[in-house]
């Protein structure tokens, strides 16, 4: 019982350790964590995102707003509007001018197309006339109600086997601000998604275009958001459909948002030249991956540790437990059982006995004139007679016999499985072998005698009465003249 409670309050030990160790870890670990996590999001939010952004738009400063310039130049030029207002004549001249512009300055085509004769110029000739019915060329009396100077087309180019290309539509005034016609430039879509899918692979962003009606304009080769091409409304887009419903408006600035389990980082930018909002995505797992491969090494690191530290702790506890327990259950001269062990291990023997039934022995032994032996050889050579004598109890026992220091110089033995009549013949061993054995202290050899009194399990016995009875019967072989072993009366002897 007794090791049972210290197995118990051991185990609960190490498992309240290992649960404070366990959450302690966790806890730092899951709290460094989300700092580092909360301090990259910052950054990728307030630093690198905003960044990425400015060097996109200063690319697409570059490598968009520079159409609108040149047709902002056209729509300017005296050449140009000298010619329209002469009355288009020589076709030739026109269309020279318009390749000139294209070539200079890399764009696929110059158009221009004149109010007054309808007709389409552009750098590889006249193409055609406008039919504002045709709903290719709606685009034409858009522009010219327009309030703007200026707007950026997405449409299909009839003059380069129908390629979706990106018209820059300029109106052109005469001298007295008259609306005499629309100048511009185009530019495949081909070059400006390349010119996309570069900005994505630099800054491993996803970036697009959205204009203010909230539909994607443009995109890179493999699309936007979950692949939507251009024309897909941001609504229709199930991850983006709640984050722009919190957005505000101007929608501009940084967001998050997540996808499929992992956060997305947003940057969102109005560009006034392109009237086009430039969104620029980042995912979070490649950003956080560092930082959770960190968490996950941090927590291997602390699992050893734990383990280390709980096992280290086991086999101390286990030690001074053994120890512990030594000290209470031995006698620390004879290293036999003292009373409380034998208590309880006399107790479970008991019942055992009982409950098979089997046969169960008591002997009482009593050192004879052990005084005297203190008195002549002193008390530490009693001390030696003392361990000796338990050597030679061992000698005459089994293993499963409980030998117990009852006192002084007196013990108390149990022989399991074992009655009166075998019982008297391993007490009379030890009698024997204790008169025939010389003791030595010092180089002194002492001679020593014993008492055995003898007693077996009855119905009914407790440890008590059994003992007694065995006690009765020491006396017994006291009073007949010590060395010898008396067994207990039979119950008509006792009457
Ligand atoms: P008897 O034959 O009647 O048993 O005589 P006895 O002298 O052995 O009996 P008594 O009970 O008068 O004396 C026991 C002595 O044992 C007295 C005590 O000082 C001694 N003694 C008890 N414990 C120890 C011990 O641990 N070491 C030593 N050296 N002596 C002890
Ligand atoms: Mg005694
Ligand atoms: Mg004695």
């Amino acid at each position: 019982m007794l090791l049972r409670s210290a197995m118990l309050s051991q185990r609960s030990l190490l498992l309240a350790l290992l649960v404070l160790l366990g959450c302690g870890f966790f806890a730092t670990s899951l709290i460094s964590y989300f700092s580092s996590r909360s301090s990259v999001r910052d950054h990728i939010i307030n630093t690198e995102l905003p960044l990425t952004s400015d060097n996109v738009y200063s690319e697409i400063q570059k490598d968009l707003l520079r159409p609108i310039v040149i047709s902002s130049m056209m729509a300017q030029d005296t050449f140009l509007r000298d010619w329209v207002i002469g009355g288009e004549q020589d076709s030739a001249r026109i269309t020279h001018y318009l390749s000139e512009t294209a070539a200079q300055q890399h764009a696929y085509t110059a158009f221009f197309v004149s109010e007054a004769s309808s007709t389409y110029y552009q750098s590889k000739g006249v193409l055609k006339k406008i039919n504002p019915q045709d709903p290719r060329d709606r685009w034409y009396p858009r522009v010219r109600d327009m309030q703007a100077p200026y707007e950026i087309n997405v449409d299909l180019d009839m003059a380069n086997q129908d390629a979706l290309t990106l018209f820059i539509n300029y109106k052109v005034f005469d001298y007295n601000q008259q609306f005499i016609g629309v100048a511009g430039v185009g530019l495949t879509v081909e070059s400006v998604v390349r010119l996309i899918d570069d900005y994505q692979q630099r800054y491993q962003r996803t970036v697009y275009f959205v204009d203010t009606e909230g539909r994607l304009v443009l995109t890179g080769s493999s699309g936007g958001p979950d692949g939507a091409r251009s024309g897909t409304t941001l609504r229709d887009i199930s991850k983006l459909a709640n984050l722009l419903e919190r957005m505000p408006t101007p929608i501009t600035g940084s967001h998050e948002y997540s996808s499929g389990g992992h956060s997305h980082f947003l940057n969102v930018r109005m560009i006034p030249e392109l009237n086009w909002y430039l969104f620029v995505d980042k995912h979070e797992t490649a950003a956080l991956n560092s930082v959770r491969q960190s968490l996950y090494i941090n927590l291997v690191i602390c699992a050893v540790i734990t383990l280390v530290v709980l096992s280290l702790l086991n086999a101390m506890v286990r030690r001074h437990q053994n120890s512990i327990q030594e000290l209470a259950t031995r006698d620390s001269l004879t290293g036999l059982l003292n009373r409380r062990a034998f208590d309880l291990l006399a107790a479970q023997a008991l019942l055992e006995a009982e409950r098979e039934p089997m046969p169960l022995a008591t002997l009482m032994l009593d050192l004879d004139r052990f005084k005297s032996l203190n008195d002549t050889h002193g008390h530490l050579a009693g001390d030696e007679v003392l361990r000796q004598f338990s050597r030679v109890m061992e000698s005459c026992l089994r293993h499963a016999d409980i030998i117990c220091r009852w006192g002084g110089e007196e013990f108390v033995v149990l022989l399991k499985e074992v009655d009166g009549a075998a019982a008297f013949a391993v007490a009379e061993k030890i009698r024997q072998r204790t008169e025939q054995l010389s003791f030595s202290y010092a180089g002194t050899a002492i001679s020593m005698t014993v008492s055995i009194g003898l007693s077996t399990l009855q119905p009914d016995d407790t440890l008590h009465s059994l003992i007694a009875r065995a006690d009765h019967a020491l006396y017994r072989a006291k009073q007949g003249g010590r060395n010898r072993v008396c067994s207990e009366l039979s119950r008509s002897q006792h009457e």
